[in-house]
């Protein structure tokens, strides 16, 4: 095979940039956008059906009037499309439904790799964007869903991922502090030394996604400063995500952020109670975000804000824990989205069926990235 090296074309070199640089991407003047997975799964009776018995009054009466509301959006009714949060999310981030493995095929794992790009790299290999401001904000109890930051994609992958806020990076951070402080003596610092290679050995994807940018570390200095590092003081749960994503808005200002709220999740332990306030700790965290971005400068009336649940949760009362949503039935695939924010037209209720997957392809339009692997029509209303 002809290889065309410096001594087979006769000791003609030529100029580096030909070979070695990246193309000079264009500055990213769009709106942010900032995806709430309203999640852990929600359906439509808890949230949206009955307006005078809503869990999350916020989102219905202050939220949804600002912008297109998608009552009857749907997830895909498949049998082998699950309806779950990690499913959920990258049906969101991809705009297109696959049947997704654990890694290892580990049961409840949810150790996913997507195929296809997810929006931080479709928006990162249009822009110049850094990874710092192309965000996940992750739950503490969703750790899998920490390396859904890029996909296996040839064209785009690791160099075009998100970053992500969560407590499981503050803790290796913390960690990576502690044994390079020169402070510990020998029995701590192998103590410490296992405890960060049990939390690094959980990334799957194995490719560097713990190595954080000056910023990002910076910004743990700087939660350190104000929370300490015990743990005990920084809220918890989707209260953390909240705080995570105020802190991420006012310090490091991403154009892309999705916040992968969780706590209704916890009515897997199988008291209803977990379910519906866990749906008010979320409407409280969408309140304080919109009213961040109303506050800062970046933000304001330069945002839009895209809130869709991950999936909805089944109406079987005869089970002896209620709500799940791993049966893909009806009411688990039942789910709504709202677009509000710059340039998105005000009060509009779309009365039909819309997909889940159109999520992608619609953020696509709004931020004027191309998105050619997404299956969902974006919801043109949007764009009315
Ligand atoms: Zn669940």
């Amino acid at each position: 095979m002809l290889q065309c090296t410096a001594a087979s074309m006769g000791g003609l070199l030529l100029p580096n940039r030909l070979f070695a640089e990246e193309p000079v991407l264009p500055q990213y003047r769009g709106p942010n956008v900032i995806i709430v997975r309203f999640g852990g799964g929600v359906r439509r009776q808890e949230c949206i059906a009955n307006p005078q018995k809503t869990y999350c009054p916020y989102f219905l009466h202050k939220l949804v009037p600002q912008g297109v509301f998608f009552p009857r959006m749907e997830m895909s009714n498949s049998s082998d499309i699950e309806t779950s949060h990690g499913q959920g999310t990258l049906f969101i981030l991809t705009g297109k439904y696959d049947k997704f493995e654990d890694i290892e095929n580990k049961p409840f794992s949810g150790r996913f790799e997507a195929e296809v790009p997810t929006l931080f790299e479709y928006l990162r290999s249009s822009f110049n964007i850094p990874v710092h401001q192309s965000l996940m904000i992750n739950h503490e109890d969703r750790r899998q869903e920490e390396f859904y930051s890029f996909s296996n994609h040839k064209n785009f992958g690791f160099n075009y991922r998100s970053d992500v806020l969560s407590l499981y990076r503050y803790k290796v951070f913390l960690l990576r502090q502690q044994i390079n402080s020169g402070k510990l003596d020998e029995k701590q610092l192998l103590m410490k030394k296992q405890q960060l290679a049990k939390l690094e050995g959980l990334d799957y994807r194995d490719v560097g996604g713990l190595q954080h940018s000056k910023k990002i570390d910076t910004f743990w200095r700087q939660w350190q400063n104000h929370y300490g590092a015990s743990g005990f003081v920084n809220p918890r749960g989707d209260r953390l995500l909240t705080e995570l994503s105020v802190w991420a808005m006012e310090k490091l200002q991403p154009k892309i952020m999705m916040i992968n709220y969780n706590d209704p999740d916890y009515v897997h332990w199988g008291l209803p109670h977990h379910y519906t306030e866990g749906i008010k700790v979320i409407d409280m965290g969408m309140r304080r975000l919109h009213e961040t971005a109303q506050r800062l400068p970046a933000y304001r009336d330069n945002t839009v804000f895209v809130i869709v649940p991950d999936c909805g949760r089944d109406d079987n009362r005869f089970m002896d824990v209620p709500y799940q949503h791993h049966f893909n039935t009806k009411s688990a695939r039942e789910i709504f989205a709202l677009v509000y924010g710059k340039g998105v037209p005000k009060g509009k209720v779309v009365d039909k069926t819309v997909d889940q997957i159109s999520v992608a392809a619609t953020i696509g339009g709004l931020m004027g990235i191309k998105t050619p692997h997404t299956e969902g029509d974006a919801l043109e209303e949007v764009f009315a």
